[in-house]
C-alpha cells in the first residue's frame, strides 16, 4: 500500500526542482482540501484516494506546468466525485484553477470509449475542442497515466476498456502534443493488458538478453564518448532498448518473430549546440558504417509536433545495426515533454521560440503578451473552431460546421431522416430545430412517417451545404406540381415586368427554339426548376429575352414586312467574324485570348467580356476551365470556327532546349523553311544548362501548327515544346 507521506514528498520534490518559488501555501491548502473531500473514498488497492491526485500533480509537475495546473491536478476529481462545486473551488483557489477542474470534469463525463476506428480522429479533435485550455488536456493525460500505472487493481473488463481508450485517444494525443515519454509509457502499459501474450514474449526475450544488450550498449557508448571527448565536444550519450510497443508494432508490420528483429537499440547523443549536432553526426559516420537511406534531418525540418533531432542508423563492429539520435538539450526536453517543455523554456528564457513551431503558433492568440503566466492562459485550443462534434444517441460522432442545427445533423445522418424530421431532442430534451449545437451534445432526430417534409425556411436555418443541397433536391423531386405553379407564376411576372408577350410561348416554332436554348424539354420542366430554386426567373427570362424581342418585334431590316425569326437554320448562317462564329450572337467584336492563342481546328469557347466583345479561348485553357462556376455562368458562349482557313492566327510555342551555340539560328531557319511568318523569337537561359525559346508566329490552322512543331522538335537539343501563354 502506498502512503500519503511518500507521494506528498515526491510531489513537493518534483515541484521544487523547477519552480523553487512556487506558492506552496496554496498548494498545501489544495492538498488538504482534496484530502478532506475525498476522505471517505479509497483507491481500488485500498489506499486513501488522495494518493491519486497527489500522483497526478506530480506528473503535471514533471511536465513543468504552472501553479494553477498543479492546483487543477490536485482538485481534478473534486467536482466529479465529491460535493465540491465550481464556486467553492473558485472562492478558495481562484477562477483559473476552477476552470481547469471544470474542464477535466467535462472530459471525464464524456464517453470516449466504445467507438469505431473510423471515428477516432473526430473523437480526438472533439477532445481537444472540448478543452478550452491546453492545460486541461495535459492534466487529463496525467490523470490517465496514473490510472494506467495502477491498472492492475481494476477488473479485467475495465482494464480492456481503459487500455483500448488509451491506445485510441490518449497515446495519439500525447504524440500529437509531442510528449514522447508519456506516449511510450501509455502504449507499453496498454499493450500489456490488450496483448498479454505478445507483451510477455517480448519482455521474456528482452530479459533473457539483458546482460548481453547492456554490454553491447556500454561498448558503443564508450566508443562514442571517447571520440567526442577527444574532439572536445561536451555530450551526454546513452543507449536504450526501444520501447516494447514499438518492437511489437515492428513485428506486426514486418511479420517477423522477435529473434529476426535487429533494430532494437537506439542511442542518444545530447549536446549543447546545433552545429555540434552536425559535428557529432560526422564523427558517428566516421566511427561506424552507415546504413544507406536511414539518415533523417528533423533539425532543419522539424516534425509537425515540433520534434527535432538528427537520426541515422549505423552498424557496429559486431554487425549489429543501431539508431543514433543527435539533439540539443532543448530539443531533448521538447521530445520528452512536447508542448509542456516548450512552456518551460518559455518561462525560463522569456524569449519566444514559438515561431519555429507552426502549430503551436496556431494555438496562440495573435495579440498575446509574452509574459509567462499570460502565455499559459492564452494557450487555447482553437484549432477546431470551425467544427462542432456531436453524438448520435448510439455514440457515433458527427462532425458539422460550427453553428449547425438539428436540421444539419438530420441531413448528415441521411436525407431520409432529414425529410421525415418533425422535431429534435438535444441532450434528451426537446429542442427547437434551429438550436445551435455545442460540442459533445447528444442529438436525436424525431421523425414521423406522416411528416410533411422540409419547409422552405429550413434553407435559411441550416448551416451545412449538405443539408441545403438535400433540401433543394427534395423540393425538386417531391413537389413538382407545387414547383411548377410557383415557378410559372414567377416566370410570368418577370416576363410582364420586362414587357414581353406571353403569347410568344404559344408560337410552336419559336417555343421549340427557346426551349432548346434553355435546354429543357417542356415549359413545365423549366417552371419546376424555377420553383425549387435551381434557376431564377430573372435568369430564365434574361436568356430568351433577346430572341423573343427579335421574333415578335419588327426587325430594323430592309424588308420590315418580314419579321425575322430565330430558327436553328438561322443560327447556322450567322456571320463569321475573324473566322469565328459565335452562336446566338449575330455580330460582335471578337478577340483571341492571349492566354492560349487558339488557332483554327482547336476546340474553342467564347467568353462575353465586359466591353470588349467575345474573347475566344481554347476549351483546355486554364482560364476556361471553370465554366461551370455560377458567377461566370451565362457569360460563356458556344463558338465555332467558320470555314475560312486562310486567315492566319497568332500563336506561341515554348521550346525547352539544352543550351548550345547556334540553336537560335536553327530555330529561325526551321521557321523560315516552313514559310511561317515569325513575329517574335526570344531565348532565355535557365539554370542547369537549359534554355527556353519563345516563338510567336502566324499559322492558318492546327494542322500547320502540328507540322511546324514536329519540325522544331526534330532540331538537335530541343527537349520539349508546349503551347505558350503570351
Ligand atoms: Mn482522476
Amino acid at each position: 500500500m502506498e502512503t500519503f507521506a511518500e507521494h506528498y514528498a515526491s510531489m513537493c520534490d518534483a515541484i521544487g526542482k523547477y519552480m523553487p518559488n512556487a506558492d506552496m501555501e496554496l498548494i498545501n491548502k489544495a492538498v488538504e482540501y482534496a484530502q478532506e473531500k475525498h476522505k471517505d473514498q479509497r483507491r481500488k488497492d485500498g489506499s486513501p484516494y488522495i494518493i491519486h491526485p497527489l500522483a497526478v500533480a506530480e506528473i503535471v509537475a514533471e511536465m513543468g506546468l504552472d501553479t494553477d495546473a498543479i492546483l487543477g491536478a490536485l482538485l481534478h476529481d473534486c467536482i466529479e466525485d465529491t460535493d465540491a462545486s465550481h464556486g467553492d473551488i473558485e472562492t478558495l483557489f481562484g477562477p483559473t484553477a476552477a476552470e481547469l477542474v471544470e474542464g477535466v470534469t467535462k472530459l471525464t463525463r464524456a464517453n470516449f470509449s466504445s467507438t469505431e476506428q473510423a471515428q477516432m480522429e473526430n473523437l480526438r479533435k472533439m477532445f481537444m475542442a472540448m478543452s478550452k485550455d491546453i492545460r486541461v488536456v495535459l492534466i487529463k493525460i496525467a490523470d490517465r497515466l496514473h490510472n494506467m500505472r495502477t491498472m492492475q487493481y481494476q477488473t479485467p473488463e475495465k482494464q480492456i476498456l481503459k487500455c483500448r481508450e488509451t491506445m485510441d485517444i490518449y497515446a495519439p494525443l500525447a504524440h500529437r502534443l509531442g510528449m514522447q515519454k508519456i506516449k511510450w509509457e501509455l502504449e507499453d502499459i496498454a499493450l500489456r493488458y490488450l496483448e498479454p501474450e505478445a507483451y510477455n514474449q517480448i519482455m521474456t526475450f528482452l530479459n533473457a538478453r539483458k546482460e548481453q544488450d547492456q554490454a553491447f550498449m556500454n561498448a558503443i557508448q564508450e566508443k562514442i564518448t571517447t571520440r567526442l571527448s577527444t574532439m572536445g565536444i561536451r555530450n551526454t550519450t546513452y543507449g536504450r532498448i526501444k520501447h516494447v510497443y514499438s518492437i511489437y508494432r515492428k513485428m506486426q508490420a514486418q511479420g517477423k518473430i522477435i529473434d529476426e528483429l535487429y533494430d532494437l537499440y537506439a542511442f542518444r547523443v545530447i549536446v549543447d549546440t546545433i552545429p555540434n549536432c552536425y559535428n557529432v553526426l560526422g564523427h558517428i559516420h566516421d566511427l561506424f558504417n552507415l546504413v544507406p537511406g536511414r539518415f533523417k534531418d528533423y533539425i532543419s525540418t522539424p516534425k509537425p509536433n515540433m520534434y527535432q533531432s538528427l537520426h541515422t542508423t549505423v552498424i557496429g563492429s559486431q554487425g549489429i545495426p543501431f539508431e543514433v539520435q543527435i539533439r540539443t538539450w532543448e530539443m531533448h526536453e521538447t521530445a520528452e515533454y512536447g508542448i509542456a517543455a516548450h512552456w518551460k523554456y518559455k518561462q525560463g528564457s522569456g524569449g519566444g521560440t514559438e515561431k519555429d513551431f507552426e502549430w503551436v503558433r496556431r494555438l496562440l492568440e495573435s495579440q498575446q503578451d509574452t509574459d509567462a503566466e499570460d502565455y499559459v492562459h492564452s494557450l487555447k485550443i482553437d484549432m477546431f473552431d470551425d467544427e462542432v462534434f456531436v453524438f448520435t444517441p448510439r455514440g457515433k460522432i458527427v462532425s458539422l460546421p460550427a453553428g449547425s442545427t438539428p436540421i444539419d445533423f438530420a441531413y448528415a445522418i441521411h436525407s431520409g431522416v432529414g425529410n421525415a424530421m418533425v422535431g429534435a431532442k438535444v441532450n434528451n430534451r426537446i429542442a427547437n430545430i434551429d438550436t445551435k449545437l455545442q460540442n459533445g451534445d447528444i442529438v436525436e432526430v424525431l421523425t414521423s412517417k406522416s411528416a410533411k417534409g422540409p419547409s422552405r425556411d429550413w434553407l435559411n436555418i441550416c448551416k451545412s451545404n449538405q443539408a441545403r443541397t438535400k433540401i433543394k433536391q427534395w423540393f425538386k423531386k417531391e413537389r413538382r406540381e407545387e414547383n411548377i405553379v410557383h415557378g410559372k407564376a414567377s416566370f410570368e411576372s418577370e416576363m410582364k415586368r420586362l414587357g414581353l408577350p406571353l403569347s410568344a410561348l404559344a408560337d410552336e416554332e419559336l417555343s421549340a427554339a427557346l426551349l432548346k436554348k434553355m435546354a429543357f424539354d417542356t415549359w413545365d420542366d423549366m417552371y419546376a426548376a424555377i420553383g425549387y430554386g435551381g434557376l431564377t426567373a430573372a435568369k430564365a427570362v434574361g436568356r430568351i429575352r433577346e430572341d423573343i424581342n427579335r421574333a415578335t418585334k419588327p426587325a430594323p431590316d430592309k424588308n420590315p414586312a418580314m419579321p425575322l425569326r430565330i430558327t436553328p437554320e438561322a443560327a447556322k448562317s450567322r456571320h463569321a467574324v475573324n473566322g469565328v462564329i459565335v452562336e446566338d450572337i449575330d455580330s460582335c467584336m471578337i478577340k483571341f485570348s492571349k492566354c492560349c492563342t487558339p488557332v483554327p481546328g482547336d476546340p474553342i469557347v467564347g467568353f462575353i467580356t465586359k466591353g470588349y466583345g467575345v474573347s475566344i479561348h481554347r476549351t483546355d485553357c486554364p482560364n476556361a476551365l471553370n465554366r461551370e462556376d455560377p458567377r461566370q455562368a451565362g457569360r460563356w458562349v458556344r463558338v465555332r470556327w467558320a470555314n475560312q482557313e486562310e486567315q492566319p492566327f497568332d500563336t506561341t510555342l515554348e521550346l525547352e532546349c539544352v543550351t548550345r551555340d547556334g540553336l537560335l539560328l536553327d530555330v529561325a531557319t526551321a521557321m523560315t523553311t516552313a514559310r511561317l511568318r515569325v513575329k517574335e523569337l526570344n531565348g532565355k537561359d535557365l539554370p542547369g544548362g537549359r534554355s527556353v525559346f519563345t516563338v510567336r508566329f502566324e499559322v492558318k490552322n492546327v494542322e500547320e501548327l502540328v507540322a511546324v512543331r514536329n519540325r522544331l522538335m526534330s532540331i538537335p537539343d530541343v527537349i520539349s515544346s508546349r503551347r505558350g501563354q503570351n
